[in-house]
């Protein structure tokens, strides 16, 4: 039993965004067997054809916490409606097992059922403590809630939902380019963005051989796991030492980032023309390095075409490594492989930079004429 999220509170759209979240659900379950699917009211129920194991309904309940759209997650069982097929159904939910307090909760959407909703609870608690005496009932802080939703004809025994991915279903946000490094931020900033319905296509510049094949299957390994929140994920691999020896011969060390920066933008709002991307994604934080000054921000930001999305300009470090914690990213991000930025980091970065002579470093250089070979020699790579 899945609930929507915010979406149900779209007036004439909201066909169209559960069009879309029914649609990804599907694909969802596509790998992990045969499944029906429907929606009612905000809710969509998921039901196995015939019979499945245990394994089957634990992957299909971790897949679709995993879809953005969704509040809230459970995995029910269908009974009839009736007091010892209710009970049944409560003894074998795996959360009960392991209980010390529980409570019964009730709930009838039809109101033949001869007991009332209280009555329910009172009856099913008593029966459960006489099948499972080493519990006891806590209607305040339980271990577990059993609830029990009487529909007409049958009913839906459960454990308390879990809470789901959140945000808006995939692709209903439009189209961006998501800069993904090998770090701790910009995954983050993925998921944050792909959590408001943004379809994401990675864009990585990498250095070899100033970084080694391991930085590359890093980033490789953060869009696998991107993927599995986003959906289908692609990545573009730019090469981009060329671009980066010509800055290192051409101009002044401490303008380094800024110009590579501004390089990237330009790069991908190449990649972002030809596949019909409409914004950038970066893990930027305010005052987190040099380059994440409001000033350098300005001035890097002034050579993108696109409106450039910082989903995480306003948080701590410390609240961006809990989210990479729980998203899964942040093993991946710590290994210790080199990013290109990292191996061309000037000593002592500009903090406050001018755009007057970025803008003249870049007259003078002859870089540019590379980016459009660089975006053109971009590998693509597809995550499921
Ligand atoms: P992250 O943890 O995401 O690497 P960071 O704290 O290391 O971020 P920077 O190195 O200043 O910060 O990078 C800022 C942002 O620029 C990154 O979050 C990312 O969006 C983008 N970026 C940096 N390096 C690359 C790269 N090699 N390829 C693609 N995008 C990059
Ligand atoms: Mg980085």
């Amino acid at each position: 039993m899945l609930k929507m999220g915010e979406m149900v509170l779209k007036g004439l759209n909201r066909a169209r965004f559960e069009q879309r979240l029914l649609a990804v659900i599907k694909k969802r379950l596509a790998p992990i067997g045969a499944f029906t699917v429907e929606s009612m009211q905000s809710a969509v129920y998921v039901t196995p054809e015939g019979d499945v194991s245990e394994g089957v309904m634990d992957a299909a309940l971790a897949a679709m916490r995993r879809v953005f759209g969704l509040a809230a997650v459970t995995a029910a069982y269908k009974t009839l409606a009736d007091m010892d097929a209710m009970l049944d159904a409560a003894l074998r939910l795996d959360a009960l097992k392991n209980a010390k307090t529980f409570k019964a909760e009730a709930r009838r959407a039809v109101k033949t059922f001869p007991l009332t909703s209280p009555q329910i609870c009172a009856k099913l608690g008593e029966m459960i403590l006489d099948k499972l005496p080493h519990l006891s009932v806590d209607v305040h802080n339980p271990d577990v809630t059993v609830w029990v939703e009487i529909r007409e004809g049958f009913a839906y025994v459960h454990p308390s939902s879990l809470p789901g991915a959140g945000g808006l279903p995939s692709g209903m946000g439009g189209k961006a380019a998501l800069l993904l490094s090998g770090g701790i931020d910009s995954p983050v900033a993925g998921w944050r963005m792909a959590r408001r319905g943004l379809e994401l296509t990675g864009v990585h510049f990498e250095s070899y051989p100033f970084t080694s094949p391991q930085a590359l299957e890093k980033v490789f390994t953060l869009a696998g796991l991107l993927a599995k929140w986003h959906g289908e994920f692609a990545l573009f691999a730019v090469p981009f030492t060329e671009i980066q020896k010509r800055m290192r011969a051409e101009c002044p060390e401490d303008y380094f980032t800024i110009l590579m920066r501004r390089s990237m933008y330009r790069v991908t709002g190449q990649i972002a023309a030809r596949h019909g991307l409409s914004a950038v994604v970066t893990g930027e934080s305010l005052g987190q390095v040099a380059s994440q000054t409001l000033e350098s921000m300005a001035v890097t930001g002034q050579a993108c075409a696109l409106p450039v999305l910082r989903p995480l300009v306003g948080m701590d470090k410390e609240e961006i490594v809990t989210l990479a914690r729980e998203i899964g990213t942040f093993e991946t991000s710590i290994l210790p492989y080199e990013d290109c930025c990292t191996v061309f980091t000037p000593r002592h970065p500009k903090t406050k930079p001018r755009l007057e002579p970025v803008l003249d470093a870049e007259r003078r250089g002859t870089w540019k004429e590379l980016e459009q070979q660089a975006a053109q020699a971009a590998e693509r790579r597809v995550f499921l």
